[in-house]
């Protein structure tokens, strides 16, 4: 390969909105044949919206509201911002927080002053994470979370002093962009999966609106884990790349053998890759790989 036609073609990548990390990417970018895709803010737009709240029996909705707002206050995931923004638009003031931990890829834990004026340890988060916490939802709100999940919503569960107060139900939608783009993956001969923490059906729903086989759906995935999805994949004996945007997805994106971040993700993402998608549109990401083969037939 010589150096010339790979400057020629991390030069093309700019104009295109690809910024490649160094030339020698290009030679991993060509032998992909798997392109793991994170949901949330890479597939959807990540800007989540809360579309539901729903009180356990004897519960108050907007304190239930209000208490998770609080806590949720202190976290950038897009679930909490959602929520901040629902409270708000509730005109509710937020409850008074002591304490507060990010539990990352679960939700956020804390102290939270509700309204009788007593100070509760709070859990907002997964329902799993709930659960764990010895905070039983009961049939009630079973039921909610079996009806958000249908519709491919996230629930997420509120609760203190030994059982879950409410569920807060958050809904996501996918880029206008994201179907051509996986189109145009599989029109490259690549197989697209879909990894995320969220749900199995809200994965499923996403799945089906963008073209990805439920075969490939990878839900339920704990930020930790997202890393060893990648290094299975690559244990096929597969050449992986992964396109993501979050926190959670740099460990994943490191160990691909070819990180795409969106441009519109976090620093950490970003740094953690060997391409940026500067725009964050996916439709970039087949844009990518065809200038890394036609660069590198140039050269052979
Ligand atoms: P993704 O892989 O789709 O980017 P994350 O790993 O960030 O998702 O989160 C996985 C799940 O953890 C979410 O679907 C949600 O149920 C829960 N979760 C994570 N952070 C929060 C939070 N701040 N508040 C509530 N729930 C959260
Ligand atoms: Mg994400």
């Amino acid at each position: 390969a010589t150096p010339t036609a790979l400057m020629v073609g991390t030069g093309r990548g700019a104009q295109l909105g690809i910024l490649i990390k160094g030339p020698e990417v290009l030679e991993s970018t060509r032998q992909v044949d798997a392109v793991v895709l994170d949901k949330t803010g890479t597939v959807t737009t990540g800007q989540m919206t809360l579309a539901d709240v729903v009180p356990a029996p004897g519960e108050d909705r907007d304190e239930v509201l209000r208490v998770a707002a609080a806590l949720e206050h202190g976290s950038e995931h897009p679930i909490a911002r959602a929520i901040v923004t629902g409270a708000e638009e509730s005109g509710l003031e937020l409850a008074a927080v002591e304490g507060f931990t990010n539990v990352e890829g679960l939700g956020v834990q804390g102290v939270v002053t509700t309204s009788d004026g007593e100070s509760h340890a709070v859990v907002v988060g997964r329902p799993q994470l709930l659960a764990d916490w010895a905070l039983p939802l009961g049939p009630e709100l079973e039921a909610t979370l079996v009806q958000a999940r249908g519709t491919g919503a996230t629930p997420v569960a509120v609760g203190w002093d030994g059982k879950a107060r409410g569920v807060l139900v958050v809904s996501d939608s996918v880029k206008p962009s994201s179907a051509q783009a996986i189109q145009r993956l599989r029109d490259l001969g690549l197989t697209p999966y879909l990894l995320t923490g969220d749900n199995a059906e809200a994965a499923r729903t996403v799945a089906d609106q963008v073209g990805i086989d439920p075969a490939n759906v990878i839900a339920d995935v704990l930020p930790a884990d997202k890393v060893n999805v990648v290094a299975r994949l690559q244990a096929e004996g597969k050449v992986v790349a992964m396109v993501g945007d979050g926190v959670n997805d740099a460990a994943a994106l490191a160990t691909a053998d070819l990180g795409m971040a969106m441009g519109t993700g976090t620093d950490v993402a970003i740094e953690a890759s060997d391409l940026t998608l500067v725009r964050g549109d996916l439709r970039v990401a087949p844009d990518a790989i065809r200038l890394a083969r036609r660069t590198l037939s140039t050269i052979k």
